[in-house]
């Protein structure tokens, strides 16, 4: 019998793995967009867009949709959507995977102060920087408009409306992958001294990590946030293989 997988994306992970299984012949895959971004990259295959109302609504959905299995393949940083699909798919007795790339590790040569939330990385930066690039989502700008001595670039794949009002600041609305030639252009040309990033991991944005080891730049780097210990992959086919596990009579693999 063919099973309903529930996939919550929003990552390049998340449409990689609804590509993977597009042509599964055992499979259904419905993937979960937040429905936030302007012009997301589109998966493949049966899409639906816009949260459920919390844990409850999740539960209510698979159980309502007859899931059988589902992966949260949301970003690193999507910390409530991970809480939430724990608790519904504990409510609702449906197995389920965490699919994650690994986090960003400092290597010889870094220069990286780690935070764990950006009001420590307003703090940091009024001490030794000058120039800052900001690769950050829109909604999480505003704790660094107020510092008028500094002089921002703020690069994002969404601009808010309106922007904070940055004393200031100049904008660049990008999304990734960067290549690192294009990184190291664009730090000279605005003679950036710190970037201001969080630990998303993965190739498409690794690249400004690079740059900055090789210019000598200093990197504000946010920790992810705390996640339930779900049974996690880290690859495309460790993800696959979970699929393909047999499930039990009570519908854990
Ligand atoms: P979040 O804080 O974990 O989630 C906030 C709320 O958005 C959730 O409670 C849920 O609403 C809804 N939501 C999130 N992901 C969803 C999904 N895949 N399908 C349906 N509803 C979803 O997440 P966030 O940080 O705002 O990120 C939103 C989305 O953007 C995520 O899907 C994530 O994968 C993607 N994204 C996030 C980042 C980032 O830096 N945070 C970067 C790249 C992509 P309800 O409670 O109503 O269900």
């Amino acid at each position: 019998m063919r099973r309903t997988i529930l996939i919550l994306g929003g990552t390049t992970e998340a449409n990689a793995l609804a590509a993977a299984l597009a042509e599964h012949p055992g499979l259904r895959v419905i993937v979960s967009l937040a429905g936030r971004t302007a012009a997301p990259h589109r998966p493949a295959g049966e899409i639906r867009s816009g949260g459920f109302g919390g844990a409850d609504g999740l539960a209510a959905y698979l159980t309502a949709r007859a899931i059988d299995q589902v992966i949260d393949a949301t970003h690193p940083f999507a910390a409530r959507m991970g809480w939430n699909s724990a608790i519904a798919c504990t409510q609702a007795a449906i197995p389920l995977l965490r699919l994650e790339r690994p986090a960003w590790v400092a290597q010889a040569g870094d220069y990286w102060t780690e935070i764990d939330d950006w009001s420590e990385a307003a703090v940091l930066l009024t001490a030794g920087s000058r120039r800052v690039l900001l690769a950050l989502g829109r909604q999480e700008l505003a704790p660094f408009a107020h510092l008028d001595a500094l002089w921002f670039l703020i690069r994002s794949v969404d601009m808010p409306d309106p922007l904070p009002a940055f004393g200031h600041s100049q904008t660049l609305q990008a999304r990734g992958p960067f290549t690192l030639a294009d990184e190291c252009r664009l730090l000279a040309e605005y003679d950036i001294d710190t970037i201001v990033c969080k630990n998303s991991g993965g190739d498409a944005a690794v690249a400004k990590l690079t740059a900055a080891r090789q210019m000598g730049l200093r990197v504000v780097m946010r920790k992810r946030p705390l996640r339930p210990p779900t049974p996690t992959a880290t690859t495309l086919a460790e993800a696959i293989a979970w699929l393909d596990q047999p499930l039990s009579p009570t519908g854990l693999p």
